[in-house]
């Protein structure tokens, strides 16, 4: 991946924002940041730091000691910095994992932007929650953020996921959360049951990762027969940006969505955090699609 951006201007006054991975080479999170910061013409720079676990509290201290605004955490950083920050927003608490770090005299605070990331591009598709149900396929973290973020716009949400232990703790933790039921669990083994619930349903979220570059040709995680065409389809898969359930479902009629626009909307909302600026979050996304295309 190529993160030179001839248009940066490094200065002394320029403020160090990035990504912290194990690996990190894969990330779009640079190109997408930096080309927000070239358009407002903002002093800042995204880097991405490829930081083994073992060095992970070390690196976030180092965050005061350099003395940079902040930094995003991927893949497998997220629920370990929940205890390496001074003070957690309700987002990370919720979600048990802080994807965006900011820092601000010397204290770090941990937030988590995914559940916006989540939300907004299905409200920006006008998208109606309140009262509706959805199904998300899987129960890792982008399932749990997922199911917070819709059961807080007053949906009633089917956890379907091959490893029911696991769907049950997710369903258990929204469910204390929100004080009512909405969140229930099935073990993903039957399509005919699916098929009745999904049948009830107007969103179906893929949380799994099925589909996924580099096994674009894997069977999707459930069959045609399980959908139809009322059906919002939205995967969180973003490469490829067309995997085969989105496939089907576009030509079974059904609006679909792809995890493009939400990796956008969740930096986005860091962007904001570290600036107090809103981006144009179509400048980060041409730079997502440009990194795709790589
Ligand atoms: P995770 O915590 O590892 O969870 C993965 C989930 O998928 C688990 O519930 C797992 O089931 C299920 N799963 C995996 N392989 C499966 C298979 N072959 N058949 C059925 N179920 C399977 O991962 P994550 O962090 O939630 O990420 C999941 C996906 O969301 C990835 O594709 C990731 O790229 C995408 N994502 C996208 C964005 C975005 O901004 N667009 C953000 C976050 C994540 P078990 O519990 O049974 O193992």
């Amino acid at each position: 991946m190529v993160y030179s951006n001839a248009a940066i201007e490094i200065s002394g006054k320029s403020q160090i924002v990035g990504v912290m991975g194990w690996p990190v080479e894969h990330s779009l999170s640079p190109q997408m940041h930096n080309a927000a910061f070239t358009e407002m013409n903002l002093p800042f720079v995204y880097v991405p730091f490829a930081v083994r676990p073992a060095n992970l509290e070390t690196a976030i201290s180092g965050l005061t000691a350099l003395g940079m605004r902040g930094v995003n955490l991927t893949i497998p950083h997220k629920e370990a910095a929940l205890s390496l920050v001074h003070e957690l927003d309700e987002s990370a608490a919720r979600a048990g994992a802080v994807n965006t770090i900011v820092q601000k005299d010397g204290k770090l605070k941990g937030y988590n932007t995914d559940g916006i990331g989540f939300l907004k591009p299905l409200s920006n598709d006008g998208f109606k929650f309140e009262g509706g149900r959805a199904v998300i396929l899987g129960a890792g973290g982008a399932a749990r953020s997922a199911a917070f973020a819709l059961v807080a716009q007053g949906m009633h949400v089917t956890l379907v996921n091959r490893t029911l232990e696991r769907a049950r703790a997710l369903a258990e933790a929204v469910n204390e959360w929100s004080s009512n039921s909405s969140v229930d669990y099935v073990v993903l083994n039957s399509d005919e049951s699916l098929r009745q619930i999904v049948g009830k349903s107007e969103l179906l979220v893929n949380t799994t990762r099925v589909g996924m570059h580099p096994n674009e040709t894997e069977p999707p995680p459930v069959s045609e027969e399980i959908l139809h065409s009322g059906l919002f389809v939205y995967d969180l898969v973003y490469n490829p940006q067309e995997t085969r359930l989105l496939q089907m479902a576009r030509e079974l009629g059904c609006r679909t969505l792809n995890g493009v626009r939400m990796l956008v909307e969740q930096g986005a909302a860091a962007f904001e955090l570290w600036t107090g600026l809103k981006p144009d979050s179509s400048v980060m996304e041409s730079a997502v699609l440009k990194g795709l295309q790589r």
